[in-house]
């Protein structure tokens, strides 16, 4: 593989520029040509990229664009790139766009033309998921919980049964409140990983059930400071062939009396298990 150190910067080109979410050894060197090349840094904080530019020695003049003002800031952008700039989207951290600002500047460039190159780089989602344990063949990224708690609770019973793995950004000051109403929501067995500090030095990843989980927060101050990356397994439906010989026999002779969803609701309710499973050997064997 080579690496070009003298990167070609096309106009007009708006560059999506990931940036270290901690550690600053993880800026990329194209990332670094980049941002030195263009003509406009697009910053969600000007002070805190400043700050990154020339710790890299870069000086490259900043524009504000933020979630305040994007939508009104974005068509200035689009009208620089359409006279010949080269600008970059960063973000105070990670990748834009991912929770963060840029989704109408993109948006607003597409629909004018103006070509779009994302740089790989470092994202808080992909690192804590590559590192949880959790299945990430299949996986939905949900961005934050909603602050409050019934909001959170109809976002938990809306991914309850949601297969794929589910990773959701999480604010230190509401971590065990989210965590408590979890718990209500998906019970104690099902299997979390809590992702903390990524990449820098009290970086603590711990997967296990949810209820352990919850008491090792609880008991721990520390694992409820920093920024954090919450990552739920998906669910695992009871299969048929999961359903014990007296759950079978309990079915069996219940639906001698009652029709066959009412019987697998009352055994499932009876044994802790799964209905749909019941009901599908029901349909298979009883009917
Ligand atoms: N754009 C960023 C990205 O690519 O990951 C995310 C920005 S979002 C405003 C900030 C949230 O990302 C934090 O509240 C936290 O949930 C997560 N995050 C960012 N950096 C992290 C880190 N080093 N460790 C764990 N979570 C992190």
């Amino acid at each position: 593989m080579t690496v070009s150190k003298t990167l070609p910067v096309e106009s007009p080109t708006l560059y999506i520029v990931p940036t270290p979410i901690g550690n600053l050894g993880d800026i990329t060197q194209r990332a670094l040509d980049v941002l030195s090349r263009v003509d406009l840094v697009a910053a969600e904080d000007t002070r805190h990229t400043g700050k990154l530019l020339s710790h890299f020695g870069i000086n490259t003049k900043t524009y504000a664009l933020h979630d305040h003002n994007e939508q009104q800031k974005s068509q200035v952008l689009v009208d620089k790139l359409l006279t010949g700039l080269t600008i970059a989207l960063v973000s105070d951290a990670g990748t834009p766009l991912i929770s963060d600002p840029g989704y109408h500047l993109v948006n607003h460039c597409r629909q004018a033309g103006v070509k779009v190159v994302p740089l790989p780089g470092a994202c808080a989602v992909i690192t804590a998921l590559c590192a949880s344990g959790l299945p990430s063949d299949r996986f939905s990224f949900e961005g934050f919980l909603p602050a409050k708690s019934k909001g959170r609770k109809d976002k938990l019973n809306e991914i309850s049964t949601v297969e794929r793995t589910c990773v959701f950004y999480e604010s230190p000051h509401r971590i065990l409140d989210s965590l408590n109403d979890m718990l209500d929501i998906l019970g104690p067995d099902r299997e979390v990983a809590l992702a903390r500090e990524l990449t820098k030095t009290f970086e603590t990843i711990q997967s296990m059930p949810l209820g352990e989980l919850v008491n090792w927060v609880k008991s721990d101050p520390n694992q409820q400071r920093g920024e954090m990356v919450l990552l739920v397994h998906g669910y695992r439906a009871l299969a048929v062939n999961d359903i014990s010989e007296e759950e079978k026999r309990a079915l069996t002779l219940l639906c001698k009396e009652l029709p066959l969803k009412k019987a697998s609701a009352l055994v499932a309710e009876l044994y802790s298990t799964k209905k749909n499973a019941l009901y599908k050997w029901g349909l298979e064997n009883l009917s």
